[in-house]
Order: C-alpha cells, then structure tokens, then sequence
C-alpha cells in the first residue's frame, strides 16, 4: 500500500460526520487537488468515547460508498502501542506507532556504538541538498541521539513487526510518531532517528515529528512562526536525503499532528510544500465535534441547552477532561466564564465564544480547548446527544464540510 502524495487525517469523535468529511474532499478533487483522506481515532479516544476500533472502518466505508469515492482511503490506528494495536488490526490499514514514551529509554551501549559506527561518514559537516543549511554533526552528537532516540525506534521496530505479521507485508501503511514528546527533535535528530528507523527495517510512509512551538488543541499555534518555517523545511530536505540515503520509501513524508488549526502557519506550509514539491500528511483533532456543538447551540433550545449542560459539567470536571491532554492544552481558568454566565447565553453568544474566528472579540481560545477534550462529556449523555446530531444533522453537517474544505484544505494545499 502507497500512501499518496497529499493525505488527511479526519478527526469525529462520535462517527456521525463520515459523508460531511468526505464532502470536503470531494470539494477538493472538484477544484483539481487530489487528497486521500484517513480516518483517524486513537486509542485515547476510544477508551473515552466507548467505541471500537471497528466503528471507525464502518463509518469511512458507509461514507465511501454514499458519495460513491472509488479513490483510496484509509483508516488510521492513530497514537497505539503493543498493548492496544492488537484491536485495531483488523478494521485498520493505516497505523501511526507512537514511541514517544520511550525516548530517552534504556539503550545498550553496544548498540548505541553500532548506531554511531554506522553514521561515522556523515561526521563533519554535512550538505543536505537543495537547501542553503549544512549540519555539523559530531559524534559526541550521534551517540545522543542514540541515547535518546534509540530505545524507541526499537520499539517502533517491534510493533511494526507485530502489526506485518498478523496484516502481511504491503498491506499497511506505516508512521511513526514522536509528536507528543516532552521537547521538539530537531532536523539533526530527524535524519538520525530516520538512520536508525531504516536499521530497523521498518518501511515508514509518514514520520510526525514534534516540531517547535505550541500545537494545542483546537487553536491557532502558539511559537515563533519563523522558526518554525525554516524547521519545517530543513525537515522537508532532510526527509528527501534521507530517502536516497537509508533507502526508506520514496513516499516518506511529514505527518503534522496539528490539533487542528493552525491557521498562522498553513500559508508558510503550503508555500514549503510547493518549493519542495513534498507530499504531507495532516491530521486534524476533533473540531468535527466542535462544529458539532456550535452547530447545536444554535439549533434550536434543546440543542443550546445540551451545549450549555456540557460547558457546567466540563468546568466541575476540569482537571478530570484535561489530564489525558495535557501536553496539548493550555487553559486560563481565570478567563473561562462562570457557568452560571453562560447559562444566559443565546446560541449566537455560545457560539460566537467557541467558534475560531480570531477576528471576533467574543472568540475565548480557553472555552475553546476547554470544550475541546469535553466530548467524554458529551459520549456520557449517548443517546440524548447523538440523537441531538440527527435531528439538526442538516445544519451541523454543512459546517463540518465547510470547516475542512474552506479553513484547511484550501490554505494547505490550495490558495
Ligand atoms: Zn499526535
């Protein structure tokens, strides 16, 4: 299995939203850029939510079929581990190896000098093509990153074994992900750790470094946008060379885990993208279910109602809804309305607080993340919500569309 040059990764916490995704690639392939999109749900989000891993592949292939897409698709076992990708195996053909809980784990020296014996030719300084950026790579340097790094592409190298032994070879695609580490690899240790993934033999189609600054949940990044666009495209010719030279597919590509929304680098990533003639992968979190909410609040009474019982019960369940996020939210309790406030809201003003229009002075980045890792709330209610999602599917489903096509896929790949 090929992963094509452009892919993304759909986001819907409660599986309602299948066609209206898929919409806005259709949009897309209509204005003349193909994008293959992956259904993503982690683990996480599945022990929240209560569903199956199953589900996931019932929805992309029910969505599939309705608007009659006879392009590729996929389903992604996002962020799992030995301990869990064995659920995923059956409904998954895509899966995102996440090893970041193992940087920095034990590594046996001798492999740690077998590592650094191998990159010994690129010591000095090194020139990585069609960028002005040399390396200088010492040894000292590649027995770090060995140090570092090793001890979870080992691990990355085990479950990918795992998952090519019970799908078969070519029946999966692969990534390894190492967004959700305590600090940012640099390109350095990018092309290093793809050294040591190629070692392992692991045949990966998209690697999701974490990349500088902050990439919270459902909110605009939070970094230096400069520093990150050199990073970016130091990674992009980083990622070429290390294809001819590890022998790593030739489709590897970025993965951005990006929590959606982050709407100030999208302009420099599609402008890297072009200069590099790049593939990316893109995840997106799960605003579908913020687009959800905002939807409800201005449904009707019943919906607003539901939205406004959701927003007390976050805020008495705070540290609970935050604890599994926490890497990726940051939340100013001190500006998150009292309940009591909101209570008094109109839809319009609910909405007007949790959608991210940054041009807007009622837009509250904190209810916004807040409502974000919120949804367990939401799972909890079952029926009265997802019978809420029917019954005003018509309105929700539209900004769903909407929000993928216009405020992502098109600054990405497009404008
Ligand atoms: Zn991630």
């Amino acid at each position: 299995m090929i992963l094509e040059k452009y892919s993304f990764g759909l986001g819907d916490r409660f599986a309602r939203q299948g066609k209206a995704l898929l919409q806005a690639i259709i949009d897309a392939k209509n204005s003349g850029v193909s994008i293959t999109p992956a259904w993503n749900k982690s683990h996480r989000e599945h022990m929240i939510t209560n569903t199956e891993p199953a589900d996931v592949r019932v929805e992309a292939d029910a969505a599939v079929k309705a608007l009659g897409w006879n392009d590729s698709y996929y389903v992604d076992a996002d962020h799992i581990n030995l301990s869990n990708v064995d659920m995923f195996i059956g409904s998954s053909d895509f899966f995102t190896i996440d090893v970041a809980d193992f940087i920095g784990g034990p590594a046996d020296e001798k492999g740690i000098t077998a590592f650094t014996d191998h990159c010994r030719k690129y010591l000095g300084s090194l020139t990585i093509p069609n960028t002005d950026r040399t390396l200088d790579i010492t040894e000292e340097q590649i027995r770090a990153v060995a140090r570092q790094f090793l001890s979870a592409v080992k691990k990355a190298g085990q479950i990918y074994r795992h998952i090519e032994a019970a799908k078969g070879p070519d029946n999966f695609v692969t990534e390894v992900s190492m967004d959700e580490a305590d600090r940012p690899q640099t390109p350095l240790e990018l092309f290093l750790i793809l050294a040591a993934i190629a070692d392992e033999g692991i045949l990966a189609q998209t690697i999701a470094p974490k990349f500088t600054g902050r990439f919270n949940k459902g909110v605009d990044y939070v970094g230096d946008v400069d520093k990150f666009v050199e990073e970016f495209e130091q990674d992009l010719a980083v990622i070429d060379f290390a294809i001819s030279e590890f022998s790593l597919p030739e489709n590897l590509k970025l993965s951005i885990h990006s929590g959606s929304d982050k709407f100030s680098i999208y302009p420099s990533i599609n402008k890297a993208l072009k200069k590099f003639n790049a593939g990316l992968h893109i995840k997106t979190a799960g605003t579908t279910w913020l687009e959800e909410l905002a939807a409800l609040a201005v449904a009707g009474p019943d919906g607003l109602s539901t939205a406004r019982q959701i927003y007390a019960k976050a805020c008495s369940r705070f540290d609970e809804l935050c604890a599994p996020y926490a890497a990726v939210v940051d939340i100013d309790k001190d500006k998150l309305p009292e309940p009591e406030v909101v209570d008094h809201w109109s839809g319009a003003e609910f909405a007007s607080r949790l959608c991210h229009d940054q041009s807007s002075s009622d837009y509250n980045p904190h209810l916004r993340q807040l409502l974000h890792v919120a949804y367990k709330i939401a799972a909890e209610m079952g029926d009265d919500f997802l019978g809420a999602l029917e019954k005003y599917r018509d309105i929700i489903s539209p900004n769903v569309t909407e929000n993928i096509y216009k405020r992502h896929i098109r600054p990405i790949f497009m404008e």
